[in-house]
């Protein structure tokens, strides 16, 4: 990659980088302060917050990263669907006020609402759940999704915690599950892109739960701008990952590795994966949206 006279990479970042966490701006169950606190905790040095849809955490993640002497990338993780295959894209530096992007997260994350609901409603006809249980589990901040649901069944006791929960009553197939309202992920790549960001598709071979995306549309989206695969993830599978970098070999793609930290809310521990300094320096330096924060 070339850099540019006036890169965004200039004064410098270091390792280890952590490109994937959630705060309870979206489903993560700490505030973005304190997920960068955890990232610290675990060694990570550069990290990226993802919310959901939204990019409200960027301002406290920012400050509480210099605070530690940390990188701060400003980062989403967009909601889209490809016929029935729901599809995260990762954006990073992107400009957060483009108009495009800001009306498509709106609109996400204002369908996430009435989907919500709808899946509560459908819940409630089997199990002493109601929306007010949902809203006391929601930050007045948050994109809403079904780890709020399922935080709801756990208070409720219905279930152990929210791994039980989407193993159950929130699984696709229980009978009481509800799409919303995504982008197909083309739009998703080329909003990002537009907004001069770096758009990376998140676990792309996780295994049951989604199937791939087939090759022929990956390279459609690599044409339109996609700027690499999250490789690194504890859901992908091994045989997807030797996929994902053939692939990303014969485009010239970034790869990176990353947590998907959400806080109590699941297992993962924020540095399990993480993205190699060269490919930080890439995905920086390919953007011309929104600079990192450096220290
Ligand atoms: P939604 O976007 O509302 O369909 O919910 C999907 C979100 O739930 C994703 O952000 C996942 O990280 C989270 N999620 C999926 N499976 C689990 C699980 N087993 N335990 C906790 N969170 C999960
Ligand atoms: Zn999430
Ligand atoms: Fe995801
Ligand atoms: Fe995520």
């Amino acid at each position: 990659m070339t850099q540019g006279a006036l890169s965004f990479s200039e004064p410098g970042f270091s390792g280890p980088s952590d490109l994937h966490l959630h705060s309870d701006h979206s489903d993560g169950t700490e505030s973005p302060a304190e997920v960068v606190r955890a990232a610290h905790a675990h060694g990570i040095r550069t990290l990226a917050l993802t919310d959901h849809d939204r990019t409200t955490g960027w301002a406290e993640a920012g400050e509480a990263a210099a605070a530690l002497g940390m990188t701060f990338l400003p980062g989403i993780e967009l909601s889209s669907r490809h016929e029935w295959r729901s599809v995260h894209v990762l954006g990073y530096l992107f400009d957060p006020d483009e108009p495009q992007l800001v009306a498509e997260t709106e609109r996400i994350r204002l369908d996430r609402v009435g989907r919500a609901e709808r899946i509560v409603r459908s819940i409630a006809r089997d199990y002493d759940l109601s929306w007010a249980d949902v809203l006391a589990q929601t930050t007045p901040d948050a994109t809403v999704g079904r780890p709020h649901i399922a935080d709801a069944l756990v208070a409720r006791g219905i279930v152990a915690d929210r791994t039980a929960a989407f193993a159950g009553i929130l699984h696709p197939r229980s009978g009481y599950y509800e799409p919303h309202y995504a982008p197909d992920p083309l739009t998703a790549v080329r909003l990002i892109t537009r907004a001069g960001g770096v758009a990376v598709i998140a676990h792309p071979v996780t295994a049951g739960r989604d199937r791939m995306l087939p090759v022929p549309y990956l390279e459609r989206l690599i044409a339109e701008g996609l700027g690499g695969f999250e490789v690194d993830h504890r859901e992908n599978t091994e045989d997807g990952k030797r996929m994902l970098r053939d692939i990303s070999a014969r485009h010239d793609l970034i790869i990176t590795g990353s947590s998907d930290y959400h806080g109590a809310g699941k297992p993962n521990r924020p540095g399990e994966n993480t993205t190699s300094d060269e490919m930080v320096a890439r995905i920086i330096d390919r953007a011309t949206g929104t600079p990192p924060r450096f220290p």
